[in-house]
């Protein structure tokens, strides 16, 4: 409508295709469950971040999307809370059904820990649960035993996930919602084969966001075979 066409030329966005207007505050989000609204009140977030605003309205409507905006714009909650209402509209939450329904990679452990910590908040609020695989001083078969009772989003990096479902520790056929985190570095460090496998091995009718902070040649071109008509959001100018 005019007023989202409006309030991406005030802050500097780019939506494309544009028919999506931003998502100004929580309460407008029909989708979200109660649970979920109170956890958002309870954290202390009073309204959307314009990375979340844009992303919310895209990826609620189940889009793929390639979203650009700086560091510390608030791109992690901006995934994590339509993850959490894509698992919430499952036929329900099987609790002791093996392997999840959302995943994110990261390219790092420390990445992975700190998004686990918002997904295990916020999946928590509608009785689901959230496990970061990529730490170290969890093996693999402490990992596998926790994973089948049952976990609806693994948060990992390539490499472990790989491992992991290679030694049966849990398997992709659920997951149906994924997010490729920080994908300008997982490509600097070398993962675009190793995320492309994981890809590979998952239905090709799931949902995939990715993430980056800059734009380049590099993301535009890896982005044409992991995503799916992908929804183009830029918050400001990131470059290339
Ligand atoms: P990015 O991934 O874009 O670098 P993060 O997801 O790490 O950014 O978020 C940066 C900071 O902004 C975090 O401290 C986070 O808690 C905070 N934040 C996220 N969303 C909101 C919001 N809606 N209101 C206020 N602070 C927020
Ligand atoms: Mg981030």
């Amino acid at each position: 409508t005019s007023s989202g066409i409006a309030w991406r030329k005030q802050h500097d966005i780019v939506c494309n295709p544009s028919n999506f207007d931003p998502i100004l505050g929580f309460g407008e989000v029909e989708a979200f469950p109660e649970e979920l609204l109170q956890e958002i009140a309870r954290s202390g977030y009073d309204s959307p971040t314009l990375v979340q605003s844009q992303t919310l309205s895209v990826a609620i409507s189940g889009h793929d999307a390639l979203i650009t905006a700086a560091t510390g714009s608030g791109k992690t909650l901006a995934y994590i809370w339509p993850m959490v209402v894509h698992i919430n509209d499952q036929p329900h939450i099987n609790p002791g059904v093996d392997g999840p329904i959302g995943l994110v990679l990261t390219p790092t452990r420390e990445l992975a820990k700190q998004v686990f910590k918002y997904a295990s908040t916020f999946i928590q609020s509608i009785g689901g649960k959230a496990m970061e695989v990529a730490g170290g001083n969890r093996g693999t078969w402490e990992l596998t035993k926790e994973l089948k009772k049952g976990c609806e989003i693994v948060v990992s990096t390539p490499g472990r996930l790989i491992d992991l479902v290679k030694k049966k520790g849990t398997n992709l056929k659920r997951v149906t919602f994924v997010v490729l985190d920080e994908a300008d570095r997982m490509l600097d460090m070398g993962f675009e084969n190793q995320v492309s496998s994981i890809l590979g091995n998952i239905r090709p009718d799931r949902q995939t966001l990715l993430l980056s902070a800059t734009f380049g040649k590099r993301v535009e071109k890896v982005a044409r075979g992991w995503l799916k008509n992908p929804v183009r959001i830029a918050i400001g100018r990131t470059g290339a």
